[in-house]
């Protein structure tokens, strides 16, 4: 046969985006790990800490799931946009901790936040348009930004303030094709809980930019230290808020796959920009989340006992002290602030004080050689030389891992 000019190529987007990618850089640590450990691997670096006993979901949960899938009444499509019961349920929810109360149509279901997160941006394209993210953040909004050709400019979190955004630094960075600022609250990946004085400042800062502000709380209400959780919907008077959220985190279900996104806005300036319709059309051309999961949803939020949240938010807390502790005796880490929430901490890397090892990444790497252990190497968060450590895991396993990382230090420490 004749050789043939195919002319499909790959992606050329799909690459660069995929540098953001948390799930690549974790398979690149892993690709170290020595098989011969007979130790059990400890994975400090997991999103994910459904895979834990401890952290089994509600069995009102479960119950209501399953209620849903066996009553063969959602087995077809669900709305776009969702099933008005889910709606109607989310938005009593959500409205629980506003000034004001939200409507069923100021809230969309998603196939988890991470949806959420795609369809806020790709409803944002505009020619030469940018936005705002926060360093460290989680590295999604990065590669979805690059999709939807948004430019990215990062305003850092200032570690010796509570990981508080840099307003200043921030609004240098603003122009006039400048739209939105993305804010994670709790925080991701530095456990950090804003107050509410200053989740104000960031609504009154958006507002003399005229940008929009996209509140991930993924990791809303999962918090465990003096701040309490505080909705950036609260704000939603001084500056448009889009709220994204998901039962992911706090009911430790991330197969599941329900996010949404809620819109808090009551004078309706997403509306006379053309938004609220854009946001409209992209769910139109997205696939749904799973029917059955929506129509549980309404039991779910009305229902799950407050004996899970508050077991999950003990362990959480404990976990989170123990690691804090723990990585207090290291002598190469840093770590200023004990989290309060979510289910990471970032630590800095003093590299001086050890030999033979180069960056976050090698030393990720060779932790995961030596000790089965696995962290995330900062970098990918926009931070060299930091690491994130996941501390929601299995309290055992967490102390068995700090100890790990404490002898790997100590064996690579330089004498001086
Ligand atoms: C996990 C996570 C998400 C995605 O959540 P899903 O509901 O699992 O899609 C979004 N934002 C942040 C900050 C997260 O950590």
């Amino acid at each position: 046969m004749e050789t043939k000019q195919w002319k499909f190529k790959a992606n050329r987007v799909i690459k660069p985006a995929s540098a953001f990618s948390i799930a690549r850089v974790i398979a690149d640590v892993k690709a170290n790990l020595n098989e011969s450990d007979e130790r059990p691997v400890i994975p400090l670096s997991i999103g994910d800490p459904s895979v834990f006993p401890c952290f089994r979901t509600d069995q009102v949960a479960e119950d209501a799931v399953v209620e849903a899938f066996t009553s063969a009444q959602f087995n077809g499509h669900a709305p776009k946009g969702g099933l008005l019961q889910a709606r109607r349920s989310l938005a009593d929810h959500l409205s629980s901790n506003l000034p004001y109360k939200l409507s069923p149509d100021d809230v969309y279901v998603t196939a988890g936040a991470k949806q959420a997160i795609e369809v806020v941006l790709s409803s944002l394209r505009l020619p030469g348009a940018n936005i705002l993210l926060p360093k460290p953040g989680y590295p999604a909004y990065e590669a979805l930004s690059v999709i939807h050709h948004l430019e990215v400019r990062h305003f850092d979190l200032l570690q010796e303030k509570d990981w508080e955004v840099d307003l200043n630094g921030l609004q240098t960075l603003a122009d006039d094709k400048t739209v939105a600022m993305v804010i994670i609250n709790p925080g991701n990946p530095c456990g950090n809980v804003y107050t509410h004085d200053h989740l104000k400042k960031i609504a009154e800062t958006a507002r003399r930019l005229g940008i929009l502000v996209i509140a991930d709380e993924a990791y809303g209400h999962l918090t465990f230290g003096s701040n309490l959780f505080v909705p950036m919907g609260q704000f939603g008077n001084i500056a448009p808020v889009l709220t994204l959220g998901s039962l992911s985190k706090r009911w430790m279900v991330p197969g599941w796959r329900l996010g949404w996104i809620a819109k808090s806005d009551p004078d309706g300036i997403l509306e006379e920009q053309g938004i609220v319709e854009s946001i409209k059309r992209s769910l139109m051309i997205n696939t749904e989340a799973a029917t059955f999961v929506q129509a549980a949803l309404p039991h779910i939020l009305e229902k799950t006992t407050d004996d899970f949240f508050v077991k999950t938010i003990n362990i959480l807390r404990k976990d989170a002290d123990a690691c804090y502790e723990g990585l207090k005796e290291i002598p190469c880490f840093t770590c200023l602030q004990k989290p309060q929430g979510s289910l990471f901490l970032m630590v800095k890397l003093d590299l001086s004080q050890l030999q033979d090892i180069k960056d976050d990444m090698d030393f990720c790497s060779e932790l995961a050689k030596e000790e089965s252990v696995v962290l995330l190497p900062g970098f990918v968060l926009r931070m060299e030389n930091w690491v994130r450590v996941t501390f929601a895991i299995e309290p055992s396993l967490l102390e068995d891992g700090l100890e790990r990382i404490k002898a790997f230090c100590l064996r690579h420490a330089s004498n001086f």
